[in-house]
């Protein structure tokens, strides 16, 4: 059977034709237009797949990575970073257009999945894998096997509590790690202890002057507390960075050195690497949904 995988971004939609050996027979990229409005996406994702299905006479799955989580009771999506998404119910309406049964899950899980198949974590049993971007995600995948939790939260490490009291999140609470860790938030940051508005990539250019050290360190010490909490709970064979703000090399030093120090053990080894498949994940996820 060959495998479609649609990656639903807020920008960009990308699907994926690939034969059982995941070799990609056709792969297309489509804007989102969020601005349209929700029936248009559905529209979007359905003609997509009916495009790559076309390329084929063989029998084909159908897997679809989404931001945001589908209720496990009532199949609506909620926590969706693409608003007009929240409160629907995309993964019916989108089986109703194709007449076809799909497989629907959130961008962190597709993208612990993949990496844990077939990326940088492929042979470890337990992999906890962090997306780290405009907004901060975890995916937990235990033997191959999503592990989803009883009310698909499993790994949503975005929203525990870094600090009592501290940033406003969009989801109601304050503190969250992605308020503190997320691209967004590491510009604020800057802005706020610097005065210059600068993107990510430009601040780690150079961290030498003091501004700048205390900015790394704040940093450090919330990425440190935030895994290491993830780490004294799962204890997971490896840890793999996705996202914007994984491309920071000093993660892979200096950030593993920080988690190491908070963890409740005093021999930890957990490799802390970054992802293989980059960009890729989501459309290789989607496809590895049908296995
Ligand atoms: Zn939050």
């Amino acid at each position: 059977m060959y495998k479609i995988g649609i990656d639903l971004g807020g920008t960009k939609i990308e699907g994926i034709l690939v034969d059982e050996k995941y070799n990609t027979i056709h792969r297309k990229r489509v804007e989102t237009h969020q601005e349209n409005g929700y029936d248009s996406i559905v529209k979007s994702i359905t003609s997509l797949v009916n495009e790559l299905k076309a390329k084929t006479n063989e029998e084909i799955s159908v897997g679809i990575c989404t931001p945001g989580v589908t209720n496990a009771n009532s199949g609506l999506i909620k926590n969706s970073n693409t608003q007009c998404l929240i409160g629907m119910p995309l993964k019916n309406d989108i089986e109703n257009v194709l007449e076809h049964e799909i497989i629907m899950e959130n961008d962190a899980n597709c993208f612990a999945l993949a990496e844990s198949l077939i990326g940088s974590a492929k042979g470890y049993d337990t992999v906890f894998g962090v997306i780290m971007g405009t907004g901060v995600g975890g995916g937990i995948v235990i033997n191959g096997t999503i592990h989803k939790g009883r009310t698909n939260i499993a790994g949503e490490w975005g929203h525990h509590t870094l600090h009592p009291n501290g940033n406003e999140c969009y989801c109601g609470k304050q503190g969250c790690v992605e308020t503190y860790i997320s691209g967004p938030a590491l510009e604020k940051r800057w802005f706020e202890i610097t005065g210059k508005k600068e993107s990510l990539q430009s601040i780690v250019q150079d961290l030498s002057d003091e501004k700048a050290k205390q900015w790394k360190k704040e940093f450090l010490e919330n990425f440190g507390t935030g895994l290491a909490n993830v780490i004294d709970i799962l204890d997971p064979d490896i840890i793999i960075l996705g996202g914007g703000v994984s491309n920071i090399p000093f993660l892979y030093d200096q950030g593993k050195k920080a988690v190491y120090d908070k963890v409740f053990s005093d021999s930890i080894e957990t490799p802390i690497l970054k992802n293989s498949l980059g960009d890729s994940s989501g459309v290789f996820g989607a496809c590895l949904l049908n296995r």
